[in-house]
């Protein structure tokens, strides 16, 4: 009796009626909960809409896109990752006017690349990107590869950003994945879980490719990347301007604030670091990073160790007369997996020149904006050039995971 009641109802009420996790359950079996009616939803009417959204309202003109060159969209996928538009354009540029072609980034030592790279943060990315440079000379003949699952063998080349290369490139029918996307699946299929978490992002793999349409492919992963951008943002995403407002759980059930899910919350260790800012007049003492590890391979400053002292450490290690020790205002720069209190000393030292090490020279505070330096060691730098009176104009701290 109640099934012919319900089946009775019209659309609009049975849709209203359904509970959240009912809601939840349809969008998992691809069926999206709409005011009106639940929808079967079809991939082509999915991507038809962000296509036409975007013919309108997306992206045309970003110094990647109308290009096919691998190379070029390869570095700005590379670029793009957690790092916004508006920040990595002027370091795009730069980068190709330096390295036009894949084959002169492969040529070029690997601090010329960090030196480029600086301020950009997460600086595994340009140590891949080179390596990747010198792979596809190797082993490709200096040919970009076309098959997404060659491409996502090489350095740092994960599999959304091979599947976005081969379809701007090469016209290859392969879903992309990148955060923006996976907000906008999360969102409009209201998908629970974080989604880097393996069980969510299979699930999350296995509806991106459903949607993916025939045709198109290239202008839909745009499509995707500019709405996650531009309307479902991640903090006040503008629904009203979206072309799946009328089909969106988190919409529809006013969750576009829950979904995606956060990250489960763990805590971060508090790490400390003293700095030696060794100066000989206009001059910095600088030490090579190792590859691995923070700030692999870039210029950074000498790390007092724990319980030392700075005096005779100082005059141990670089077989220079201490003139001074002052310390500098300390501060906290977060990384992804742990904070790290830094407190910089500054020593004003009179060096002996034959007790140099490799990977140590002498750098001038006047030319800091052409070095491969951490943020925070730029940070300390500038600070150390304006108190002892360097005129120079250096970029601001950016705080990007580095
Ligand atoms: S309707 Fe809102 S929450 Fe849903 S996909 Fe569009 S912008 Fe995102």
């Amino acid at each position: 009796m109640k099934k012919a009641h319900d089946k009775a109802l019209p659309q609009r009420r049975r849709g209203a009626e359904k509970s959240r996790a009912e809601k939840t359950e349809d969008a998992a079996k691809g069926v999206l909960c709409v005011s009106s009616a639940p929808l079967r939803l079809c991939g082509e009417e999915f991507s038809t809409r962000l296509i036409r959204w975007h013919k309108r309202h997306g992206r045309h003109d970003l110094p990647w896109q109308n290009t096919t060159d691998p190379y070029r969209v390869w570095l700005s996928e590379i670029m793009l990752q957690q790092t916004q538009v508006t920040t990595v354009t002027p370091y795009y540029l730069r980068f190709l006017e330096r390295f036009p072609q894949l084959a002169d980034l492969a040529a070029a030592p690997v601090e010329d690349v960090m030196a480029l790279w600086s301020g950009l943060g997460y600086y595994a990315r340009a140590r891949n990107l080179h390596a990747a440079a010198h792979t596809v000379m190797a082993q490709h003949g200096g040919k970009f590869p076309r098959d997404p699952s060659v491409i996502a063998q090489l350095p740092g080349i994960g599999r959304s950003t091979a599947n976005s290369i081969a379809t701007f490139c090469f016209g290859a029918h392969a879903p992309i994945l990148d955060g923006n996307v996976k907000r906008v699946l999360c969102r409009a299929f209201g998908i629970e879980g974080f989604p880097g978490s393996g069980a969510v992002e299979k699930r999350l793999w296995s509806l991106a490719e459903e949607l993916m349409p025939k045709r198109h492919g290239a202008i839909y992963n745009q499509a995707q990347m500019d709405l996650g951008a531009m309307a479902c943002a991640r903090t006040k995403p503008r629904c009203e301007a979206c072309p799946l407002d009328d089909i969106c759980v988190a919409r529809s059930t006013g969750r576009t604030a829950e979904l995606p899910q956060a990250r489960p919350h763990r805590e971060v260790p508090l790490r400390h670091a003293t700095l030696l800012v060794l100066l000989h007049g206009d001059r910095v003492l600088l030490e090579t990073r190792p590859p691995a590890g923070i700030w692999g391979g870039l210029q950074s400053l000498p790390e007092l160790p724990e319980g030392a002292d700075a005096q005779e450490w100082a005059k141990r290690n670089f077989a220079c007369r201490v003139i001074a020790v002052s310390p500098a205002p300390t501060f906290v720069h977060t990384f992804s997996h742990f904070k790290l209190h830094i407190a910089p000393l500054r020593v004003l030292v009179e060096p002996s020149l034959h007790a140099m090490e490799t990977g140590q020279h002498w750098f001038s505070l006047d030319a800091l904006a052409a070095a491969a330096l951490p943020a925070p060691v730029r940070r300390i730098l500038q600070q150390a050039a304006s108190t002892e009176g360097i005129g120079h104009h250096e970029r601001q701290d950016r705080n990007r995971g580095e």
